[in-house]
């Protein structure tokens, strides 16, 4: 039997909680003696006792684990996931249909109304992604419940918690078929290798498919475009398809080289006349500024943290120079598409640093288009501080 914790919880949380906040953090707890162990269901209770919700222990960056269900008698075993999975997949009909997408997100955690796991869909396979211990524990429950909702050619699943923060390199493989990797995945008529059993990721974010779509359908045609932390050339891809004059890829790990080949080969795509730079973006930045050289649309996708020998960056802390930085490479009417992934600001304040980024080089700017998290990246209502993924096009006016 699953051990059950009784939570008492501060009056605050309590009134976020019955408001639908689905995370548990840490100072939410009265009482900091109570003990609690990864997979424990916690019975959430006010200051007087008082049913709360029901919520599990499982620690990751965010917080201490999740609200499951405010309703007291609801049991929390394979019925409970089957449930919610099946809910989510019905949200999803429009692209299980779809006949020129099969990647996309299937259930996106607490936006789906359990935190700590997700599910992705890439042509037949499925992808779990588990982001602590505690929902771990519920792996064969879980499995079970999406089993009997969707018929998966094979699954895989990443475990993306351990004890030293590093990724368990590990066979990935869970059940059904083995898929045969790379395997070729379909975005709005775009074709992409992803590979589920090689590392933390794919190949693939899929959560950039409108801007991969907006730049491809609307600013890429005869464009020059300088694609930087380009990873596997995804954004490359969609300029190229859109009919860009030339694109320029950077990214300092040396597997983006032929990952990035092997995007252009999934789409008849001439690699000759793309240029692929495996090297830092800054000195990349340095080395174009030395030459007097400028792009049309410049794409700045950088990770969230970042540690090289050289140096340590944060875009909570340096996003301003970044935008500074690209603007001295980007033509005088050029197009800048920043983005960013870091949940701990919001997209207000991801404005103010572009914003204070034109003024400090005094250079004019328009949005032109605004993105954040897609419609299968559920969620949830009312708590856009989940919402992370923060997109800007912006209209250079020098
Ligand atoms: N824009 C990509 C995803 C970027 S993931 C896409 O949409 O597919 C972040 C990438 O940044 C990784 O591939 C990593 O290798 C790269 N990276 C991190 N620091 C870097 C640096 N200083 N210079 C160049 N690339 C860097």
């Amino acid at each position: 039997m699953r051990q059950v914790v009784k939570v008492p919880l501060k009056s605050n949380s309590v009134k976020d909680i019955k408001n639908g906040y689905p995370l548990l953090v840490k100072d939410a707890i009265k009482d900091s003696e109570v003990v609690m162990q990864e997979g424990n269901l916690l019975y959430l209770v006010d200051l007087n006792g008082a049913f709360i919700g029901t919520g599990y222990y499982g620690k990751q960056n965010k917080g201490i684990g999740w609200v499951l269900t405010r309703k007291e008698k609801e049991e929390i075993d394979v019925s409970f996931f089957e449930r919610k999975i099946r809910e989510a997949v019905e949200k999803r009909d429009r692209f299980f249909a779809s006949e020129d997408t099969n990647a996309f997100r299937v259930f996106n955690g607490e936006g789906d109304g359990v935190g700590g796991i997700t599910i992705d869909f890439f042509n037949g396979f499925y992808m779990v992604s588990w982001y602590s211990e505690g929902i771990y524990s519920f792996r064969k429950d879980i499995y079970q419940a999406l089993n009997e909702v969707v018929d998966a050619l094979g699954i895989y699943e990443k475990l993306r918690f351990d004890t030293n923060g590093q990724y368990l390199d590990q066979d990935d493989f869970v059940s059904g078929q083995k898929g045969e990797f790379p395997l070729v995945i379909k975005e709005n008529g775009m074709n992409y290798f992803v590979d589920l059993n090689d590392g933390a990721m794919t190949g693939i974010f899929l959560d950039q498919r409108n801007v991969r779509k907006a730049l491809r359908d609307k600013y890429a045609k005869g464009k020059t475009v300088l694609n930087t932390f380009s990873y596997t050339g995804a954004f490359s891809v969609a300029a190229i398809l859109g009919g860009a004059a030339k694109t320029t890829s950077v990214d300092l790990a040396k597997r983006s080289l032929p990952k990035t080949l092997e995007q252009f080969s999934a789409n008849g795509i001439n690699f000759e006349s793309q240029d692929i730079k495996v090297m830092n973006v800054f000195d990349y930045f340095r080395y174009e500024e030395r030459h007097g050289l400028k792009f049309d649309i410049v794409v700045l996708d950088p990770p969230s943290f970042a540690r090289t020998k050289k140096m340590t960056f944060s875009t909570a802390k340096d996003y301003p120079k970044f935008i500074k930085d690209t603007l001295k490479i980007t033509n005088d009417d050029g197009l800048i598409i920043a983005s960013t992934n870091n949940a701990s600001f919001n997209m207000k304040k991801f404005k103010s640093f572009i914003d204070k980024a034109f003024k400090e080089m005094n250079v004019g700017y328009k949005i032109l288009e605004e993105h954040q998290l897609p419609e299968d990246f559920a969620v949830p209502h009312n708590f856009p501080e989940f919402n992370y993924l923060k997109v800007l096009f912006i209209k250079v006016r020098k």
